[in-house]
């Protein structure tokens, strides 16, 4: 049996329809089929690839680590050099007071720990979350998950949850004294890259200090530079309680984090201690990829690069059945009338060898999130098939 026949029979599948697409090589912005057939990646493997495929200081890293040692121990009892250097990474890149690192594997994991986290130092018993917001698809991430057709079938999910409008001022008032958290994207993904205005960001972190709330930042999609700032919570003069991470963080290794204060994270090492455990969280090749990330990142000047290359997918992206762009630097998501347009024309874009996608709360539009490192004539060839993907469903010949 080939891969594809063995995918298919042996790999479990979530939906009906996967996209197939056998993939034997990636470097940069490219991906490479086993015929040679070359796949410009505009969506990032889904806001990871933040850095392009293998950036060789990512792979140096990695290798490095790999002559070194592989898993020793559970996450929080042996000294590990490559979680130290992370960690301290990290924290230099955040305000003060976020200077303690919880290291995990995954997006959802980091939310889990940070919906724990919260609830075991306020002592409180409610959790604010947004309509529309996604954080994941474990239990808890689930459950604070603002979608409901994701949900229905699942429950009974975590009690205690409560969703407000994402940029709603009104919203607001219901956070009171019995909230632990609030769990918000700082850049909403999934609802097709809704951006709340910086007024709201801080009213919401005035309403968390009045009532003891603290307030959790899920930049698992926003982070390491895709809007243009290192984190997303810089664009609006607010720093949170909690910050999750992950996907973009290692580079194309699998790691997350949840990030707080030392005093608050605390609250994991007593009554109980091992208050959050997990054997594999900051797995030290992870961490080492990780850590070359950042300083690719900051070497590479990329972040700052981010703007100028958004504004120009918007120049060239004008046709008239593009309703609109919306985007927090390279993080966009381009409206068509609906899915049955837009469905043809990212099915053509990739046959032409350009991959884009939807988002899992909006149909209508296109994601475009590309690694950082696209230059500007990659852009101008994405956009070009694009347009031409746009055409040709009008002319079809
Ligand atoms: N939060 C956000 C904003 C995300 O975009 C995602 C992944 N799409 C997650 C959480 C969950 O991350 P993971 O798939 O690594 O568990």
């Amino acid at each position: 049996m080939n891969s594809r026949q063995l995918f298919l029979q042996n790999l479990a599948q979530t939906t009906d329809f996967p996209l197939l697409i056998e993939i034997e090589k990636a470097e940069g912005i490219y991906m490479y089929g086993p015929d040679g057939k070359r796949y410009m990646d505009l969506i990032s493997g889904i806001g990871v690839s933040n850095i392009g495929h293998r950036h060789p200081k990512v792979i140096e890293a990695t290798k490095d680590q790999l002559d070194k040692y592989m898993h020793l121990m559970v996450y929080g009892e042996y000294v590990q050099t490559p979680q130290s250097q992370l960690a301290k990474a990290l924290c230099d890149t955040l305000p003060e007071p976020l200077d303690n690192v919880y290291l995990v594997n995954s997006g959802s994991e980091a939310i889990e720990g940070a919906l724990k986290l919260a609830k075991r130092y306020t002592g409180k018993p409610k959790i604010m979350s947004c309509i529309n917001a996604y954080h994941g698809s474990s239990q808890g991430a689930l459950s604070v998950g603002g979608n409901e057709i994701f949900k229905r079938a699942y429950r009974p999910l975590l009690p205690g949850v409560e969703h407000i409008v994402y940029g709603g001022f009104a919203d607001l008032e219901k956070i009171d004294r019995q909230t632990a958290a609030v769990v918000i994207e700082t850049v909403q993904g999934e609802a097709g890259v809704k951006v709340a205005c910086t007024n709201y960001f801080q009213a919401l972190r005035r309403k968390c200090d009045e009532t003891g709330t603290l307030l959790i930042c899920d930049e698992i999609q926003a982070g390491f530079g895709r809007t243009g700032k290192f984190w997303a919570f810089e664009h609006f003069g607010i720093v949170p309680d909690i910050l999750c991470c992950a996907k973009g963080m290692g580079g194309g290794m699998p790691i997350g984090a949840f990030i707080s204060r030392k005093d608050v994270m605390q609250a994991f090492a007593n009554n109980p201690i091992l208050g959050h455990i997990t054997t594999f969280g900051g797995h030290p090749v992870s961490c080492a990829a990780s850590l070359a990330t950042i300083q690719v990142l900051q070497e590479e000047n990329l972040i700052a690069q981010v703007e100028r290359k958004a504004n120009l997918f918007k120049q060239l992206l004008i046709h008239p059945k593009i309703k609109r762009i919306r985007n927090q630097g390279l993080m966009m998501a381009v409206e068509f009338e609906s899915f049955d347009v837009l469905k043809p024309i990212i099915d053509r874009a990739i046959s032409w060898g350009v991959i884009t996608d939807w988002f899992l709360f909006c149909d209508d539009a296109m994601r475009i999130a590309p690694p950082l490192i696209i230059t500007e004539s990659q852009i101008r060839e994405a956009c070009e098939i694009i347009l031409r993907a746009i055409e040709e469903p009008l002319n079809p010949s």
